[in-house]
């Protein structure tokens, strides 16, 4: 039985998302003891789950057979009061990864545009691409958003433009002006779907919300996998006028999201003491990491977010001699950037063995 004619050309097409190599593999791969190996791939929280969210979790066990909360009722009354924003703009994914897929499904058809940064969370193009839809991929000269050309790729089939701020992968940093300016810059028709994935470990954040309030047409998107340590429980929302939450409720399907990642979320949320200590231990590792880049004259990019990138002679070479020595970083070859590594900060001894790996091989 042949399929080949049958699927979908988009979906025959699709290139297959890469994600961080996980610990089973790499043991597996090279022979290694697990618990001796290092994942500073995923950008995971190297503290663990927020302690309150694991506890709540384990509360909530006793529940699995009923059918989670369809409409986050809870979870939504607790972000509508941090937020001040109505419950009915918000939206809950299966990971915030769901709803930039939900997005798509909204407004992508064949033959419409996407715009965002060729060096940016490569969903997007997926996203797109899904839906049959064309990416506009627009350079990032020195891996930063050129935001003119970004303007300049809008065009009257543009449905959607997507940034990450800070982004994902090069880690550049957009200011609150810049922003602003260029969402105010956008043709009425276009939806700018903003990513705070990492928003949580800069001192200062971006707040669109002003922006929601003056009717644009903007959606951000948060996650709890990231500074609060769930990336396992998957769950993520956005908030957005309630017009344009209304259409992304419309496509989820009614569970999408499970009990205990609501559950694990609520808790989390009020972790204020986790969420600073994360925070603090990710500082401190930048800057250990910017030191160890410095004196060794490798070049580096690390504005903001939990992770930094380095440039390598060879990255995949390094990518594969690190495993070897039990430490998993992650390669750009997929964004186009064959010479660097995104590492994840972890702790500070952490840090050390990574950078003691990498120094072996990065020149
Ligand atoms: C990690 C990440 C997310 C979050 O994904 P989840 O599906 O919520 O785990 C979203 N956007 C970017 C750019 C990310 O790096």
């Amino acid at each position: 039985m042949k399929l080949e004619n049958t699927v979908k050309p988009q979906i025959k097409n699709l290139p297959v998302y890469e994600t961080g190599k996980p610990i089973e593999y790499v043991a597996r791969e090279f022979g290694l003891d697990p618990d001796g190996i290092l994942k500073m791939a995923s950008n995971e929280n190297p503290l663990g789950a927020s302690p309150k969210a694991v506890e709540a979790v384990s509360k909530h066990l006793g529940t699995l057979n009923y059918y989670p909360d369809g409409g986050c009722y809870e979870l939504r009354q607790k972000l509508s009061k941090k937020w001040n924003l109505k419950p009915s703009q918000f939206a809950f994914g299966n990971g915030s990864n769901e709803i930039l897929e939900f997005i798509a499904q909204c407004f992508v058809d064949r033959g419409d545009e996407t715009v965002f940064g060729a060096q940016s969370f490569i969903v997007y193009k997926l996203a797109t691409i899904f839906m049959g839809g064309k990416c506009v991929s627009v350079p990032m000269p020195d891996l930063k958003y050129d935001l003119d050309a970004l303007r300049d790729a809008v065009t009257d089939k543009t449905k959607i433009v997507f940034m990450t701020n800070p982004n994902n992968p090069t880690g550049c940093v957009v200011k609150q002006s810049e922003v602003e300016n260029f969402v105010r810059s956008l043709p009425e028709h276009v939806v700018f779907c903003y990513d705070e994935a990492y928003t949580e470990y800069q001192d200062e954040q971006v707040d669109l919300r002003p922006l929601i309030a003056e009717g644009r047409n903007v959606i951000c998107l948060r996650t709890f996998s990231k500074i609060y340590g769930l990336a396992g429980l998957r769950i993520g929302y956005s908030y957005s006028s309630e017009e344009l939450a209304g259409y992304i409720n419309r496509v989820r399907e009614p569970f999408n999201v499970n009990s205990l990642a609501q559950v694990g979320a609520m808790a989390a949320l009020d972790d204020a003491e986790f969420v600073a200590e994360s925070k603090r231990i990710n500082d401190a590792g930048r800057k250990q990491f910017v030191e160890a880049f410095e004196k060794n004259g490798l070049t580096y990019f690390s504005d903001g977010a939990n992770f930094v990138m380095v440039r390598v002679k060879d990255a995949q070479r390094v990518f594969v001699e690190m495993q070897k020595r039990g430490v998993i970083v992650r390669p750009n070859a997929g964004y186009g950037l064959p010479e660097w590594l995104r590492i994840t900060i972890g702790k500070p001894e952490q840090n050390a063995r990574c950078i003691d790996e990498l120094l072996k091989f990065a020149k």
